[in-house]
């Protein structure tokens, strides 16, 4: 009779729940669930029940005993779950909830940008070289046919240092903290023959009094290129491919004769503004134009120091700081903040 299941029904329902409040542990919950649920529990007993009514009622019992057995399914699964978290005095462990976010640096903007010019001239076949910052003063000066009676040795642009080098020929060399990088690419020809393509990036230190553009430690990039018939064109060449490759194909460059003792001719590289298009603002000091950097044929005396054949080979030599060219590309308007450690200042990058 329909009521007689319906009664049963009833019954388990009663005491499964009721039973269920006292399981104490995993066997007893087992035991609970082979009771009710298992393929010979109360449950599947009751289902070969209802197989035997007719359509209708077979329906309406179907349903109300995959409710029930729904119903005690959840409970066994709160059940295990409750001994998981408690029964062995555990904590409850969520391994899909999201962890604590460790915070990450990057690398400085200084050292960022030097990458990313570096990987401008790797692009065009220049090898990176970079050697020690203090420096003896033949290769800071001597050699770069800076004389005794140059201004830039001066001992207020200049670091001298105590030498520590032992006496050769009777004679202290004189050591300084480099004033340019410019002895690095000494070292490299002492270890290389033409034709070579190589830029230099490295810290360089000069006796400055520090303003929002001077700073007594500073970066710089230099390159030289030594092959047989290198002129002025390939230099320009060069010089405005990589003022492009950083700035933007809109960018135009001009050239100005200057002197420096290393070359000869010498020339400043300037390049159109780029954050007023020419119409003149403060960066540009209302010129339109940004002085970029140094650069030249370089001297044959330079050429002969190195061991170079100045008669059978050519040479160009350029430098840019590269803490002025960050500037110029992030829109940083003060040296110092480079070197501050200010986190504020190193987190926006
Ligand atoms: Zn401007």
């Amino acid at each position: 009779m329909i009521d007689d299941v319906a009664q049963k029904l009833a019954n388990i329902k009663t005491k499964a729940v009721a039973e269920f409040f006292s399981l104490q542990n995993d066997a007893e919950i087992e035991k609970w669930r082979v009771k009710y649920l298992g393929r010979k529990g109360a449950l599947s007993a009751l289902f070969e029940e209802i197989g035997k009514f007719r359509t209708e009622e077979r329906q309406y019992l179907g349903k109300a005993a995959n409710e029930l057995k729904k119903e005690l399914e959840e409970k066994l699964r709160a059940a295990s779950d409750r001994t998981k978290s408690h029964g062995k005095g555990e904590e409850s462990f969520d391994e899909t909830a999201p962890g604590i976010p460790v915070p990450r640096g990057t690398k400085h903007p200084l050292t960022q940008f030097t990458d990313r010019i570096c990987a401008v001239f790797t692009s065009m076949g220049f090898e990176i070289v970079e050697d020690r910052e203090v420096e003896k003063v033949e290769y800071n000066f001597d050699k770069l046919n800076m004389p005794d009676n140059h201004p830039a040795r001066d001992m207020w642009d200049t670091f001298y240092i105590k030498s520590q080098i032992p006496p050769a020929n009777g004679m202290f060399h004189e050591v300084v903290l480099r004033t340019h990088t410019s002895p690095v690419q000494l070292r490299a020809m002492e270890t290389r023959k033409p034709p070579v393509r190589l830029v230099v990036p490295g810290r360089c230190y000069r006796h400055d009094a520090t303003d929002a553009s001077h700073e007594t430690g500073f970066y710089q990039l230099e390159g030289l290129v030594i092959d047989k018939g290198v002129s002025v064109a390939n230099m320009i060449y060069v010089l405005d491919s990589v003022l492009k490759r950083l700035f933007g194909n809109f960018v135009k460059i001009r050239i100005r004769p200057s002197f420096f003792p290393f070359v000869e001719p010498g020339h400043e590289i300037d390049m159109s503004c780029m954050i007023c298009e020419q119409k003149g603002c403060s960066v540009c000091s209302k010129t339109g134009w940004l002085e970029m950097m140094g650069s030249g044929m370089v001297h044959p005396v330079v050429l002969n120091n190195m061991g170079v054949d100045s008669e059978l080979y050519t040479g160009f030599a350029f430098g840019m700081g590269i803490d002025r060219l960050m500037m110029l590309y992030y829109g940083v308007d003060d040296i110092r903040l480079s070197y501050s450690g200010d986190l504020r200042f190193l987190k926006q990058f």
